[in-house]
């Protein structure tokens, strides 16, 4: 102790526990009307420290789809999402948690660890698209892609693309000559100056779809199983 402090001091332990660092993963993250979030969902070794950062985002993913379910502006069946959307990204995690144990090992910085993860589209009902490569890419990356968080990148009025994530909505972006707007879904049918093809962002901020902007409705209905 005085090696640590740098001088000699008074001390009295209280408390002494033994830990031991584990690596789990629930086997489903979600039982009839119950759902796993955090630590009980996965317990990781410390190394990525990555615990608390998961946690937020399971719930993050959860709670918007939650409240949408129980406000009644989706079905029942967004709720299947969940699952296969953390898991496999909270599972890639827990494995380079271990590999990290290792503590020369440093596969990536923070910030890709921490919001770089995108989900598995292909296996998620609230996504359209291929489910292609690594969970992971930096998010200094600067180009659209449906599972991941959208960019940031400035629009025609001066806000972000980031502003756009909204708890209460879906918003649709795309490409005009003039620059980067979002796309309000009532101009879509019939408005020459649309562009050809949007990129939908859900309320979490994730890319959920790339579609033709006359399809922005269904492709939303679709989602939330409101067909
Ligand atoms: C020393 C240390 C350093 C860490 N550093 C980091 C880090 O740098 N970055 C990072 O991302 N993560 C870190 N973590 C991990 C992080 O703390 C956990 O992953 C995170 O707290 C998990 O949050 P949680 O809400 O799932 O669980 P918890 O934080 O454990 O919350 C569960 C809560 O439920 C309560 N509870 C339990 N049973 C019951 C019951 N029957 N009824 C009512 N309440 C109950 C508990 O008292 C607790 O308050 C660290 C952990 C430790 C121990």
């Amino acid at each position: 102790m005085e090696s640590i402090v740098g001088q000699p001091i008074e001390f009295e332990v209280l408390v002494h526990a033994q830990w031991t660092p584990t690596a789990h993963l629930a086997a489903t993250f979600r039982s009839g009307r119950v759902f796993v979030i955090g630590d009980a969902a996965h317990a990781l070794p410390p190394s990525m420290g990555m615990g608390a950062n998961l946690a937020i985002a399971d719930a993050h993913n959860l709670a918007w789809k939650l409240a949408w379910v129980l406000d009644g502006r989706a079905g029942a069946g967004l709720l299947d999402s969940y699952d296969p959307e953390r898991r496999p990204v909270d599972a890639f995690i827990l494995e380079r948690s271990i590999i990290e144990m290792d503590w020369s090992v440093k596969q990536f910085d923070e910030a890709t660890a921490m919001i770089g993860l995108g989900y598995p589209p292909a296996s998620s009902p609230a996504m359209i698209g291929e489910s292609t490569g690594m969970p992971i890419r930096d998010p200094h990356d600067s180009g659209p892609e449906v599972r991941m968080r959208v960019p940031h990148h400035w629009l025609i009025d001066g806000r972000s693309t980031l502003d756009l994530a909204n708890s209460n909505t879906f918003a649709a972006v795309g490409i005009m000559d003039a620059g980067i707007t979002e796309i309000p879904y009532g101009n879509i049918p019939g408005s020459p100056t649309a562009p050809q093809r949007v990129w939908l962002i859900r309320p979490d901020g994730h890319i959920a779809a790339h579609v033709p902007a006359e399809e922005i409705a269904s492709t939303i209905d679709w989602i939330l199983e409101r067909h």
